[in-house]
C-alpha cells in the first residue's frame, strides 16, 4: 500500500490517498462508498473534473487519471480517499506516475472506433477519427502574448513526457476565482502562473500550457473506461468536452 498526502488545488482541505493493490477494475472509495472512474459519474467539469455517487462527492481527478492512463492501468487498484479532492501535489501527475511504478500496467485490447466523433462548444472542438494506434493532437490559444498558440502532437511513446507539465493559470483571475470559492490551495509550488506580461515562476519545459491540456485530456478520456485506438484532435479543450467525448465512447459499465 503506497500513502500520499497533500492539499486540493480548489478546496485547500488535506486529503491523503492510499493506493491499495486489489482485484477487480480500478476504483476509487470515498467515505464508504465506492465507484469507477467512469464518465458516468461525473458530477461537475467546471475549473476541473468532479466525480462522485450517492453525495459523495471526489474534485480534481484528471492528473491521478492521466497517470493511470499513461501507466495503462485498468485493473488491480483501490484507490482510498480521505477528503474531497485529490491533492494538487506539483500540479503535474509526476508524483502520481512515480507513485503508480510499483503497480503492474494491466492493458486492454485497445477499442477501435466505429465511426468519427466530434464534440464542440463556441471555438473549442474535440475530434476522434477511427485510426490503427492511438495519437493525439492538442492546440490552445491564449490572448497572453507567453502563450499564444501553442501545439503538441503526441504519439504513444511521448505519453510519459507530459506527465511533469503543471497546472497554469493567470494571476488576473485569481481573485475571482478565489471569491467563487475556487483554487484555495493555489500556490507557485503547485502552478504555473502568469503574471500580465510574465510568468511569476520558472516553466519547466517549452510550451507547458498545452502539454499540460494534453495532460488533463488523457485524465478526462480514462473516463471511457477503456483504451481507444484512434486520432483524438483536441482544439482549445475543456474538462466539459473532454468528458462529453468520454461519454460518447463509455460502453456500458458501471
Ligand atoms: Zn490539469
Amino acid at each position: 500500500m503506497i500513502e500520499i498526502a497533500g492539499i486540493g488545488l480548489h478546496t485547500g482541505q488535506k486529503t491523503t490517498l492510499r493506493l491499495h493493490p486489489e482485484p477487480g477494475p480500478v476504483r476509487f472509495r470515498v467515505q464508504n462508498t465506492e465507484f469507477r472512474p467512469l464518465s458516468t459519474h461525473v458530477l461537475d467539469t467546471a475549473r476541473c473534473t468532479v466525480l462522485g455517487l450517492g453525495g459523495v462527492r471526489l474534485m480534481t481527478v484528471e492528473h491521478l487519471l492521466a497517470a493511470l492512463f499513461i501507466r495503462d492501468i485498468w485493473e488491480g487498484l483501490l484507490i482510498e480517499v480521505s477528503g474531497p479532492e485529490i491533492p494538487i501535489l506539483d500540479g503535474s501527475a509526476k508524483e502520481w506516475l512515480e507513485a503508480l511504478s510499483s503497480f503492474a500496467s494491466t492493458p486492454i485490447p485497445p477499442q477501435p472506433l466505429e465511426t468519427s466523433l466530434r464534440v464542440e462548444e463556441g471555438r473549442s472542438t474535440v475530434l476522434a477519427h477511427p485510426a490503427q494506434a492511438f495519437s493525439l493532437l492538442v492546440t490552445i490559444a491564449f490572448s497572453h502574448r507567453k502563450i499564444g498558440y501553442q501545439q503538441v502532437e503526441c504519439p504513444p511513446t511521448a505519453l510519459s513526457e507530459l506527465a511533469s507539465a503543471r497546472t497554469f493559470g493567470f494571476l488576473s483571475e485569481l481573485d475571482a476565482l478565489r471569491s467563487r470559492g475556487l483554487i484555495q490551495g493555489a500556490s507557485l509550488q503547485n502552478a504555473l502562473v502568469f503574471g500580465d506580461t510574465e510568468p511569476l515562476n520558472p516553466p519547466r519545459m517549452l510550451q507547458e500550457p498545452v502539454r499540460h491540456k494534453a495532460l488533463d485530456f488523457l485524465g478526462d478520456l480514462y473516463l471511457a473506461g477503456v483504451p481507444y485506438c484512434g486520432r483524438f484532435i483536441v482544439h482549445r479543450g475543456s474538462h466539459r468536452l473532454h468528458v462529453d467525448l468520454a461519454k460518447l465512447l463509455q460502453p456500458p459499465l458501471t
